[in-house]
């Protein structure tokens, strides 16, 4: 007779420390309400049947070898990774239905292989622990999907905690869990700026680039080493001293938000998150128009601060928001948008939910 079981992990936001991962340094997500969910049922044959609700299909994979660019890959490539660490998988249904939009900057593709590890984990009694869970996940999309992407979006996925964001070291990959409760009086907005993530894949290559230069010259293993900015006057390239300095003061900004969250001093966390933004824009030259937009929309309403959140040239920006400025704030990014022929933003608000290592204990209780 056919087992099955249940995998659920949600999409995931950066509060701050944007680039900071592939320089060892510090980033600080939180868990979103959107999530997805991976029902996986044995089978009696060794196939993968991956199907996706959204999609309204169904693949069929009887070898399975890594393979880029295939929706499927996220699901059935956790499975490959599983065998080829030497856990004993067998055939196996998983149906995927998630709920996290696809490529808005939320990590939908880290919540479908962090609820696909959790399924298959509990279908075979793997009893993996929470860093192989990340570390599977992780793999699933460097190995199989061949996407060099960084430690953070599956390990937000599975360990975050409701009510808290993640302080991950993306060089010893420890996970904190800091204190993020809202007030009533205060809500985090989340815009969708609708727009394309235009030449960012040569840019994000030539920013790794940068800053992996900026270390050697200055000695140092990673950028994180660098802890006092003076250090940078050593760098005679001014655009190399600029990206340096965006990840260097970044990543003290993420340890002095951690300092505010825990003081909930919350007037101190929004002046880093726009400070954030300024040196997004200014030094680290990924910004763009329409997200430059929302953030000067939501200050100009009385957010507390506003960033941009994610890769870069697009995507999603979070702003800190009165609760009672929040209708104002819809108003006023949107109409900004219009008077500059913008494609209409999107807002919604979340709160710091549960990963999927909480949902799997909820689930059990
Ligand atoms: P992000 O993780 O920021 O949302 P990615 O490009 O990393 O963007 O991942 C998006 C990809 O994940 C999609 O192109 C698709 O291949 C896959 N994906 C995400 N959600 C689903 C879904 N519900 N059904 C099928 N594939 C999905
Ligand atoms: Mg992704």
């Amino acid at each position: 007779m056919s087992r099955s079981a249940v995998g659920v992990s949600p999409g995931r936001v950066n509060l701050i420390g944007e680039h900071t991962d592939y320089n060892d340094g510090f980033v600080l997500p939180i868990g979103l309400r959107w999530q997805a969910r991976v029902d996986a049922a044995t089978r009696s044959d060794d196939a993968v049947v991956v199907s996706s609700s959204q999609l309204g299909e169904t693949i069929r994979v009887d070898d399975l070898s890594p393979t880029p660019g295939q929706w499927w890959g996220y699901v059935a490539g956790v499975v490959w990774v599983l065998r080829q660490r030497g856990h004993a998988v067998g055939g196996v249904d998983l149906r995927l239905d998630s709920q996290v939009p696809l490529g808005g900057g939320l990590s939908s593709s880290a919540a479908i292989e962090a609820a696909t590890v959790l399924a298959v984990d509990a279908l075979f009694s793997l009893g993996l622990d929470a860093d192989e869970l990340a570390s599977v996940a992780q793999a699933t999309e460097n190995d199989f999907l061949a996407i060099p992407t960084g430690p953070m979006d599956q390990r937000a996925s599975l360990w975050c905690t409701a009510g808290h964001a993640l302080l991950l070291d993306c060089r010893s990959l420890q996970g904190t869990q800091v204190p993020f409760e809202l007030p009533d009086d205060l809500t985090l907005a989340l815009v969708d700026t609708h727009s394309p993530h235009v030449l960012a894949d040569g840019a994000y290559g030539e920013r790794r680039t940068s800053c992996h230069a900026a270390a050697e010259r200055l000695g140092v293993r990673a950028l994180r080493d660098v802890t006092d900015p003076a250090a940078l006057e050593g760098l005679a390239d001014a655009v190399l001293l600029r990206r340096a300095r965006h990840v260097v003061t970044e990543n003290a900004r993420v340890l002095d938000a951690v300092a505010a969250l825990e003081a909930a001093d919350w007037a101190r966390f929004g002046a880093l998150m726009t400070a954030s933004h300024a040196s997004m824009r200014d030094d680290y030259e990924i910004t763009v128009p329409t997200v430059d937009q929302a953030v000067d929309s939501a200050l100009a309403s009385g957010a507390l601060g506003a960033r941009m959140t994610g890769g870069g040239f697009g995507g999603t920006v979070l702003a800190l928001v009165p609760t009672d400025a929040l209708e104002d704030f819809v108003r006023r990014v949107s109409d900004d948008y219009a008077a500059r022929d913008f494609d209409p933003p999107s807002v919604s608000t979340t709160a710091a939910e549960a990963g999927g290592l909480e949902l799997r204990a909820r689930l059990r209780a």
